[in-house]
């Protein structure tokens, strides 16, 4: 199977700060966009691309499409839980079982790495359900364009042990949602393909 071509698009939320570390949404997230977009690409193989952060979120969609991906992520963390809450939630669009399946593989992955248990009893959400059932932008918009959304709150910023682990673990978290996304659409695995490539090529040879 084909990679699917990913579209990474971080928050460009630069007044979210997170409750240790001096540190914005914005520059986390894009952190672990770019540990990701390489991951992706030198791991897997699939070309991945992030949404410059001159773009604001409405035009990404589009920015997307005509860059030909088939899949958008949007990469958050989270506030609003009274600096107790922890645990990943993922936006799917109830029309496509794509973005559903990718959603649930996210929050499972992200909430094997945390050592903060997950205390969210419904990780796993339609995006759609939000703002008047308008759903997100960033769920709705992508979904008409024909790609496969998901928008992740990766954990909460507004704690302060899930903003250390977030700051700390960019790496291990842009890991997680690479085997995610592999889970989900059966990426191959550059290194493997590589090798069977080069025994079919030695097999055929004269
Ligand atoms: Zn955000």
């Amino acid at each position: 199977m084909v990679c699917k071509k990913i579209y990474l698009s971080p928050s460009n939320q630069v007044g979210n700060m997170y409750a240790v570390g001096n540190v914005s949404e914005k520059e986390v997230m894009e952190e672990i966009a770019n540990h990701l977009r390489e991951i992706l690409i030198n791991e897997y193989g699939c070309d991945t691309l992030i949404a410059p952060s001159s773009l604001g979120v409405r035009e990404r969609p589009q920015d997307a499409l005509d860059n030909n991906a088939e899949v958008y992520l949007a990469l958050h963390s989270n506030a609003g839980g009274g600096r107790t809450a922890s645990g990943a939630i993922a936006f799917y669009h109830p029309n496509d079982e794509d973005s559903r399946r990718l959603a649930a593989n996210i929050v499972a992955e992200l909430n094997k790495i945390s050592q903060y248990p997950s205390n969210r009893i419904d990780p796993v959400r339609s995006g759609m359900e939000v703002f008047n059932n308008q759903g997100y932008y960033e769920i709705r918009v992508p979904n008409e364009l024909g790609l496969i959304p998901v928008l992740v709150e990766i954990d909460f910023h507004d704690n302060p042990l899930t903003a250390r682990y977030l700051i700390d673990n960019t790496y291990e978290i842009a890991q997680a949602l690479a085997r995610a996304i592999d889970s989900s659409f059966n990426l191959r695995n550059k290194r493997r393909y590589i090798m069977s490539f080069t025994r079919r090529k030695g097999k055929n040879r004269p």
